[in-house]
C-alpha cells in the first residue's frame, strides 16, 4: 500500500505514519517527491490496516500497489531515480557511460584503457577482478590484485569503478575498492548476495539474468531496495533465445518498457548483448535512441589478446567512434552525455 500524504504534511505527521506502519508489522519507505511525500508500506497487508492508516493525521489517501514489485514501482515513486557517483550520472536526462575491459589483466592494460575511455567521454570504468566464467579452466580474474589495479586506475583518472562481486562473502572486500557493485547475469537471483550488496550502501548495477523475465528482474532489484539502498541500476545485457547468430539477443524494448514500470535507471550492455565487436556501435546507438540511461561497453587496448570476451570488445579507436555516434543520438533524444 502507498500512504499518500497531503500536500504540506508536517514532518511529525510523516513520522507518525511511519510509526503506525511499523506497529502493523510492515516496513515503511518514505519517498519525498517534489509535490508530496508518500510512505510505502511493504509487507502482508490486511484490509483493516488500510482504514486505520487512512484516518491518520496528514494522510490524503491509501492506495494499493498493483505491481508485484513495490519499491521499484513507478506507482510508489513517479520521479525518476538518478544515480550519481562522482562524474557518473545515470537516470532522467543523464546518460552514464561505463567502459573498460571485461577483465582486469594488468596495471598497464587497465590504466591505459581508463585513460582512453575517459578521453572519449566515459564517466565510469568497468573491469572484472572476480570473473564468473562458464568453464573453471578459463581465466578467473586477478581477484584482490585486480581490485588494487582498479583503484590505481581510479586515482589516475578520477573515474569511479564498476566491478563484479560474485558472492555474499566477498561483498566487504569488493565494496572496499568499488564505487558501484556489479551483480552479474548468473547471479541475478542470488538473494543473499543481493541483500549483502544492498546493505553495503554502494550503488548496485544489477544485470538481467539471461533467462529471467522482466518481472523476476524487478523482484530481484526489490531485494536490494528493501535494504534501504535506493541506488540501483538495471542493466539489460541480452537474453537466451533460439537465435545463434549473436551470443545473446538484445531486446531494446526493455528500455521504454522499464521506463513505464520503474523509476530506476536502465543501462544497456551491447557488448554481451551481441557478442560481436562489429555489432556493438550500432546497438549502443540504438540503446540510446530507445532512451537508455546508461551504456556498459567492453573496451580493450588489443582485443585480439584479451583474456576474456575479446571478440565483443572495442579497441580505443572503435570506442571513440561509438561515443561520437552515441553523442549525436543522445542529443536528438534529449539526453545529457558528459
Ligand atoms: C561482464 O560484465 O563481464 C559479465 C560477466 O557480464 P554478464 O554477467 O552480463 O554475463
Ligand atoms: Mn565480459
Amino acid at each position: 500500500m502507498i500512504v499518500v500524504m497531503k500536500k504540506g504534511a508536517t514532518a511529525a505527521q510523516i513520522a507518525h505514519v511511519v510509526e503506525r506502519v511499523e506497529e502493523l508489522g510492515l516496513r515503511a519507505h518514505v519517498i519525498e517527491g517534489t509535490e508530496r511525500t508518500v510512505v510505502a508500506a511493504i509487507g502482508e497487508m490486511r484490509d483493516q490496516y488500510r482504514h486505520s492508516l487512512e484516518s491518520g493525521p496528514g494522510v490524503a489517501e491509501v492506495v494499493p500497489i498493483l505491481a508485484p514489485y513495490k519499491v521499484a514501482s513507478i506507482e510508489v515513486k513517479p520521479e525518476r531515480t538518478v544515480v550519481h557517483v562522482g562524474p557518473f550520472s545515470a537516470g532522467n536526462c543523464y546518460l552514464g557511460v561505463i567502459a573498460g575491459p571485461c577483465a582486469v589483466e594488468s596495471e598497464e592494460q587497465t590504466v591505459a584503457t581508463a585513460r582512453a575511455v575517459k578521453a572519449a567521454g566515459a564517466t565510469a570504468l568497468r573491469g572484472g577482478a572476480f570473473k564468473p566464467r562458464t568453464s573453471p579452466y578459463s581465466f578467473q580474474g586477478l581477484k584482490e590484485q585486480g581490485l588494487k589495479i582498479l583503484a590505481i586506475a581510479r586515482a589516475e583518472t578520477g573515474l569511479p569503478i564498476v566491478t563484479e562481486v560474485l558472492c555474499a562473502a566477498d561483498v566487504p572486500l569488493v565494496a572496499r575498492y568499488a564505487d558501484i557493485l556489479q551483480i552479474g547475469a548468473r547471479n541475478m537471483q542470488n538473494y543473499r548476495l543481493l541483500e549483502e550488496a544492498g546493505a553495503s550502501g554502494k550503488p548496485v548495477l544489477l544485470k538481467r539474468g539471461m533467462c529471467a523475465t522482466i518481472e523476476e528482474w524487478l523482484l530481484a532489484a526489490e531485494y536490494i531496495l528493501n535494504t534501504g539502498n535506493q541506488n540501483v541500476l538495471l542493466c539489460e545485457r541480452g537474453i537466451r533465445t533460439f537465435e545463434t547468430h549473436v551470443r545473446f539477443t538484445l531486446p531494446l524494448a526493455t528500455v521504454p518498457y522499464l521506463h513505464e514500470k520503474t523509476h530506476l535507471p536502465v543501462v544497456v550492455d551491447p557488448s554481451h548483448g551481441t557478442g560481436h565487436t562489429s555489432l556493438v556501435p550500432r546497438m549502443a546507438a540504438a540503446a540510446v535512441a530507445a532512451g537508455a540511461d546508461g551504456l556498459m561497453l567492453e573496451v580493450h587496448p588489443n582485443p585480439e589478446k584479451a583474456q576474456s570476451d575479446g571478440y565483443q570488445s572495442l579497441d580505443f579507436a572503435q570506442f571513440q567512434q561509438t561515443m561520437a555516434l552515441c553523442r549525436n543520438v543522445a542529443e536528438a533524444v534529449g539526453k545529457h552525455m558528459a
